[in-house]
């Protein structure tokens, strides 16, 4: 007899070698929109299958949604933030959580240092003037920003990626601070890096990078008095997540120039519309949700994602599993 196949709901058509990988091992079901799953169709889409792929971008799996999917074994996020997932009841209920950490270190990084020149020469802001056509001739005061060689970079949140952004800051001789949970005296040593508060690395930054994760101590992290920190010739960079700042707070800040820019990758609420107040400030760069989107990051993310489900469902250790305690408190999957 045939074995039986695990049957899986894929909530993207992710970029290869994602589906074929999927559907060489297991049933999938597929959604083929070029916009979300409607929340209710995910939530029938669901209800059946033993494992699912999401974008930790636009699906949510939350109570609601584990109520939904009984037989739920395995989510399989494509990305590396997990605050789509309540990972507590995930691991209450033995259902394995997965990302796709490590193989989008590099462009995510590459990212916030094209964020941080951008928003630092105002290059948005130049291109809009030549685009306009008011570009008359040079003036020695024209679109003057900040200078990044040799400045002071804050990393808030020395993780994978906030280390691969020091890497790139050590090459522009910046002095390079961080505050995070741990203390990490390795790189301290390795990349010239010195430790400090939350507070002091705000007022110290010429550039503030946020690369920490999202989670119940890090929401709001950056509000009005962390912002009133800040230099009035500082930028705050967010490749990380949204609601780690507030918006108003920082509106309030931008409109009456306490900061001088902001760079931001993600924002609070996704997907941010036109009618935003932010998108009226020039000193504001935003785009939509792209850190991790080379080519070459995101064929690995997709295969990792794939590799991680296939294998939680065969019963093998996915290689990047997030909460280790559901595997080792379910022995009777394996
Ligand atoms: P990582 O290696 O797991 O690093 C996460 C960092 O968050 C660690 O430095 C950790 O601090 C810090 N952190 C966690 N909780 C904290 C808290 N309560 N207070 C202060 N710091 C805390 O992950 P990564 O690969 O660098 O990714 C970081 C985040 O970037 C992800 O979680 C994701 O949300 C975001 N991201 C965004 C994009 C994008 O497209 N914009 C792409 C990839 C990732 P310690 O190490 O000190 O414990």
């Amino acid at each position: 007899m045939a074995e039986q196949r695990g049957r899986v709901f894929v909530s993207w058509r992710f970029p290869d070698p994602a589906l074929p990988l999927l559907e060489a091992a297991l049933d999938v079901r597929l959604w083929r929109g070029d916009t979300p799953i409607p929340r209710d169709e995910f939530l029938r889409e669901i209800a059946d299958v033993s494992g699912v792929m999401v974008s930790n971008a636009t699906e949510t799996l939350d109570r609601e949604a584990m109520d939904a999917a009984l037989n739920l074994r395995v989510i399989s996020n494509f990305g590396v933030g997990v605050d789509n997932v309540d990972l507590p009841l995930a691991t209450a209920r033995g259902i394995l959580v997965c990302n796709t950490p490590g193989v989008l270190v590099e462009t995510t990084a590459d990212h916030a240092f094209a964020l941080l020149l951008a928003v630092a020469r105002r290059l948005t802001e130049a291109e809009r003037y030549v685009r306009e056509d008011r570009w008359r001739g040079w003036h020695p005061h024209l679109l003057v920003g900040q200078e990044v060689y040799g400045a002071t970079l804050g990393i808030v949140g020395l993780g994978a990626i906030g280390t691969a952004v020091a890497r790139r800051a050590a090459g522009f001789n910046m002095r390079i601070i961080y505050a995070s949970r741990t203390r990490k005296p390795d790189l301290e040593q390795t990349l010239g890096l010195e430790w400090s508060s939350l507070d002091d690395l705000l007022r110290q930054a010429d550039f503030v990078c946020l690369t920490t994760a999202l989670t119940a101590e890090t929401r709001g992290l950056i509000g009005r008095r962390e912002l009133d920190l800040m230099q009035p010739t500082a930028v705050l960079v967010n490749i990380a997540r949204g609601p780690i700042v507030d918006p108003q707070a920082l509106y309030d800040a931008l409109k009456a120039q306490r900061i001088f820019g902001a760079g931001l990758d993600v924002t609070d609420p996704e997907p941010m519309r036109a009618s935003d107040p932010l998108l009226t400030l020039d000193n504001c760069l935003i785009v939509p949700h792209i850190g991790s989107a080379g080519g070459g990051a995101r064929a690995r993310m997709a295969e990792l994602a794939a590799t991680n489900l296939i294998n939680g469902l065969a019963g093998r250790r996915p290689p990047h599993l997030v909460n280790p305690e559901a595997w080792d408190r379910e022995p009777g999957r394996r």
